[in-house]
C-alpha cells in the first residue's frame, strides 16, 4: 500500500455528522487557524440518514409558563442514574446557546407568531422541552451546518477512513494525541496526518450489532480511541427498540439531494406505527411459510396484548422496568422469534390482528383512537388517517405498506456511553483528543429523547472554545510525532493483505459472525456465561493476531481493492470495540437490569413460561446509580479493565457575578 508523506493540520475534525460539522463551524468562529474535516463522506453517518416520525431535539424549556433553568435540566439528565453531574450541568448550560445557533443558521425549528419555540414532552421529560423539524431534524441540522462550513471555506476531505490514531509519550508521562492514519478509500493510499488537536466526531458504534437501526453507512470508530487507551464511560448503556429492516437495495427509491443510498431501510417503528395496532406475524426464514401471529402466545386475552402494542407507541425503547407485565413484552416476543427461533417478524398493516375488536382494548388506547377519528377498518386506514406522512415515508423508500408487510427486529439504536471527556470535551486521559457527539459517553442509564442531538452541539461549542483558549498554538514535538506516524504507517500498510491471508475469511463473514454474537448475547438481553466466553475468544484472538501489526515477514500476495481494505481495517477496530464493550458489560452485572438492558440470573424472576428457563431477570441494584462505569485498555494486563467510580455531586449554585467576571477575564474558567 502506498504511503503519502506526513501532512500537518492544526486541528482535524474527524467525522461530518451534526456534531463534527458544528465543531468545524465553531472552531472557525473562534478563530482557530488551519482546520479541516476528514470524513468517510458528508452523506454518510447517522445524523444525515436517520430520523423518526418526529425526530426530537431536546433543549432548555423556553416557552409557556413552565419555568426552567440549567440546573433543572441537569437534574432531568441525572434522573436515570450513572450520569456525570458536571457534564450534565455543562450540557444543560450550553443548551440554549447551541439551539439558537442552529436557529440562526436557518434550521427550521417551529415557533409561534410571538416567536416562542413551543415544545412538547418526550420520554423521560417532565417539561415541554422537546422540539422537532419533522422526521429529519438531524438532517436539517447537517444541511444548515454544511452550508456554513462551505461559506467559511473550511476544507473537507471525503473518502477518508481513519484506521489508526497516533500518540507519543509527553514529558509528563501521559500519551498525547499527535495524529492519525487515514485510508483514502478512492485510491487506496495511506495518508498520515499530524495534528495538534483531533476533534473526534465519529458517531455511535453502528457496526457492532447485527440487528441495528443505525443507518447502514454508520459503523463508528470508537475502537480507534479505545485502542490507544482512551477511557470510556457507561459503555453498557445502550438503547434498543423495534425498527424496520427491509432490504431495499433493488427497489426504486426516490432520490434525495443529501443522504446516502442505504442497502436497507431502517426506521424506528414508534409512535403511530404502533398505535394503529398492526398485526405481528412471524414466518420461516423464507419470509412466507409458516406465517403465524405469535403475540397471541403471551396473553390469554388478545385485547390485553394489543393494548401493550399501543403503549409501545410512546414507550419505544426496550425498558427493563416494563417487564413482565408492561409493553417490553412485545420487544421480548419479537426477539425470541428472531434471535432464538431464527424466524423473521413482520408488521402487517393490511388487516387487523385475528379476533381484533376496539371494545377489547383498554380505555386509553380506545379513547386515543376514537379522539383521532381512527376507529377504522384496518391498521393502514388508521395510519393513513392519523399520520399520512408515515405511510408516505415508506413509499419514498420503495416500500408500499398496502401491498406488503414490513420486516422488523429489536435493534440497537443509540449508545448512551462512549469516551469519557472532561467538561471541555477533552478525553480525560488522552490530551488533545476531543470526543464529541454520540462517541462521547455523556449520558447515563437513560436520557430524555432528543438529548443526543443537544449533547453533540454543546460538545462542539465547548471543545472549540477550549481549543481556541488553550491549544491554539503548536505544542507538538514534531520529531516524536512524525516518528510515531511513520512507524504506525509501516506497521499497517500491508495489514489488509496479511489479515486476509492469515484469517482466510472474507471480511463479510467475519463481520456477520461478530455482529450476530453481539445481538444474541450482548444486546438488550445479557447472559454472563455467553459474554464471558465471547470475551475470552476476542482477547485470545487479538493477542494471537499481534504479529499482524509487526513488519511483514514476506511480501504479501494479491493486492486488495481499496473498498475491501477499508472494510478489513473497519473490522479491526470494530473487534477492539467489541472486546471493550463485552468487558464493560461483564463488569456491569452487579448493577442488575436497568435502562435498556436485562441481566439474566438463575436466581432472578422468570419472565414468561414460553421463554427459555434461563431467562430470569436480575433486579436492579439502585446503589449503582451513584456510580459510573469506567473502562480502558490496560498495558499491564493487556486487556480492557472496568471499575465503578463514585460520581461527584451537582456543583452548588455558588456563582457570584463579580467572581465569575474576574475568572472569565483572567481565563481561569478554562482551567
Ligand atoms: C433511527 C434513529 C433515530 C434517532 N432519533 C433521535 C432523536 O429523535 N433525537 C436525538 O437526539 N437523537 C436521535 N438519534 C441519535 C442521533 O441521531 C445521533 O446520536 C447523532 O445524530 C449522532 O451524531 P454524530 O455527529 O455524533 O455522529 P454521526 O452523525 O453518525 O456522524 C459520524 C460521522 O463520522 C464519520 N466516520 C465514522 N467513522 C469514521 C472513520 N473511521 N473515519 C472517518 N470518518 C468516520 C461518518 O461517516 C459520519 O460522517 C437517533 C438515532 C437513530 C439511529
Amino acid at each position: 500500500m502506498k504511503i503519502l508523506p506526513v501532512r500537518k493540520i492544526h486541528t482535524i475534525v474527524l467525522g461530518s455528522g451534526a456534531a463534527g460539522l458544528a465543531a468545524a463551524v465553531r472552531l472557525s468562529a473562534e478563530g482557530v487557524p488551519d482546520i479541516a474535516i476528514l470524513t468517510e463522506g458528508v452523506r454518510l453517518g447517522t445524523s444525515v440518514n436517520a430520523g423518526s416520525d418526529k425526530q426530537t431535539y431536546y433543549k432548555l424549556g423556553i416557552c409557556g409558563r413552565e419555568a426552567d433553568s440549567p440546573r433543572d435540566l441537569a437534574l432531568t439528565y441525572l434522573r436515570g442514574g450513572s450520569a456525570d453531574p458536571l457534564i450534565a450541568l455543562t450540557e444543560a448550560a450550553g443548551s440554549a446557546r447551541a439551539f439558537f445557533h442552529l436557529v440562526n443558521l436557518g434550521v427550521p425549528f417551529p415557533h409561534n407568531r410571538f416567536g416562542e419555540y413551543v415544545g412538547y414532552k418526550t420520554d423521560h421529560d417532565p417539561f415541554r422541552r422537546a422540539t422537532s423539524c419533522g422526521p429529519y431534524t438531524s438532517r436539517e441540522m447537517c444541511r444548515a451546518l454544511l452550508r456554513r462550513v462551505k461559506n467559511e471555506e473550511i476544507p473537507i476531505f471525503e473518502n477518508r477512513s481513519a484506521v489508526k490514531l497516533a500518540t507519543y509519550a509527553a514529558a509528563d508521562g501521559t500519551r498525547r494525541l499527535c495524529g492519525l492514519l487515514a485510508l483514502n478509500t478512492a485510491d487506496g493510499v495511506l495518508e498520515p496526518y499530524c495534528c495538534e488537536n483531533l476533534v473526534f466526531a465519529v458517531g455511535g458504534p453502528g457496526g457492532l450489532y447485527e440487528a441495528s437501526v443505525y443507518p447502514s453507512s454508520q459503523f463508528g470508530a470508537i475502537g480507534l480511541a479505545l485502542e490507544i487507551g482512551a477511557a470510556a464511560a457507561s459503555l453498557p448503556e445502550s438503547q434498543f427498540g423495534l425498527a424496520s429492516v427491509t432490504d431495499i437495495s433493488k427497489r426504486e427509491v426516490r432520490s434525495d439531494p443529501i443522504c446516502d443510498r442505504p442497502e436497507s431501510f431502517r426506521w424506528n417503528v414508534s409512535g403511530t406505527y404502533m398505535q394503529v395496532l398492526p398485526r405481528f406475524v412471524s414466518t420461516e426464514p423464507d419470509g412466507v411459510s409458516g406465517a403465524r401471529e405469535f403475540l397471541r402466545d403471551y396473553r390469554v386475552a388478545l385485547g390485553e396484548i394489543n393494548s401493550l402494542v399501543f403503549l409501545k407507541g410512546y414507550q419505544w425503547p426496550f425498558d427493563a422496568r416494563k417487564l413482565p407485565d408492561g409493553s417490553s413484552m412485545v420487544d421480548m416476543a419479537v426477539f425470541y422469534e428472531t434471535a432464538v427461533l431464527g424466524r423473521r417478524v413482520f408488521l402487517d398493516y393490511r388487516t387487523d390482528p385475528a379476533d381484533f375488536s376496539f371494545e377489547a382494548l383498554d380505555s386509553e388506547a380506545r379513547e386515543y383512537l376514537r379522539k383521532s377519528d381512527a376507529l377504522l377498518a384496518t391498521p393502514l386506514a388508521r395510519l393513513a388517517k392519523m399520520n399520512p406522512g408515515a405511510v408516505e415515508l415508506y413509499r419514498d423508500h420503495g416500500i408500499d405498506l398496502a401491498a406488503e408487510p414490513l420486516e422488523i427486529a429489536l435493534c440497537a439504536q443509540h449508545n448512551n456511553g462512549g469516551l469519557k471527556g472532561t467538561i471541555w470535551y477533552e478525553s480525560e486521559n488522552v490530551p488533545h483528543l476531543f470526543p464529541i457527539g454520540e462517541v462521547n459517553g455523556s449520558h447515563g442509564v437513560t436520557r430524555p429523547g432528543g438529548s443526543a442531538l443537544n449533547a453533540g452541539q454543546v460538545g462542539a461549542f465547548r471543545a472549540a472554545q477550549y481549543i481556541a483558549r488553550r491549544y491554539s498554538g503548536w505544542s507538538l514535538d514534531w520529531t516524536a510525532a512524525e516518528k510515531e506516524l511513520a512507524a504506525e504507517a509501516s506497521r499497517l500498510a500491508e495489514y489488509p493483505e496479511r489479515a486476509a491471508s492469515q484469517t482466510g475469511d472474507d471480511w463479510r463473514k467475519e463481520r456477520a459472525a461478530f455482529q450476530c454474537r453481539m445481538t444474541r448475547s450482548a444486546g438488550h438481553l445479557r447472559h454472563g456465561g455467553e459474554i464471558g466466553e465471547a470475551l475470552r475468544l476476542l482477547t485470545g484472538r487479538r493477542r494471537a493476531a499481534r504479529p499482524l501489526s509487526a513488519p511483514p515477514a514476506e511480501t504479501p500476495t494479491a493486492d486488495i481493492p481499496p473498498a475491501d481494505a477499508a472494510e478489513i481495517f473497519r473490522n479491526r477496530q470494530l473487534l477492539i470495540a467489541q472486546e471493550a464493550y463485552l468487558s464493560a458489560l461483564s463488569a456491569s452485572f452487579d448493577a442488575g437490569s436497568r435502562g435498556s438492558a436485562l441481566v439474566l440470573d438463575p436466581r432472578g424472576e422468570p419472565i414468561h413460561p414460553k421463554f427459555p428457563g434461563s431467562w430470569r431477570i436480575k433486579p436492579e441494584d439502585p446503589r449503582f446509580r451513584d456510580r459510573i462505569l469506567i473502562t480502558r485498555y490496560s498495558d499491564e494486563s493487556d486487556s480492557f479493565l472496568s471499575c465503578w467510580r463514585p460520581l461527584p455531586d451537582l456543583p452548588e449554585d455558588e456563582e457570584w457575578f463579580e467572581n465569575v467576571w474576574r475568572d472569565y477575564r483572567s481565563g481561569t474558567v478554562f482551567d
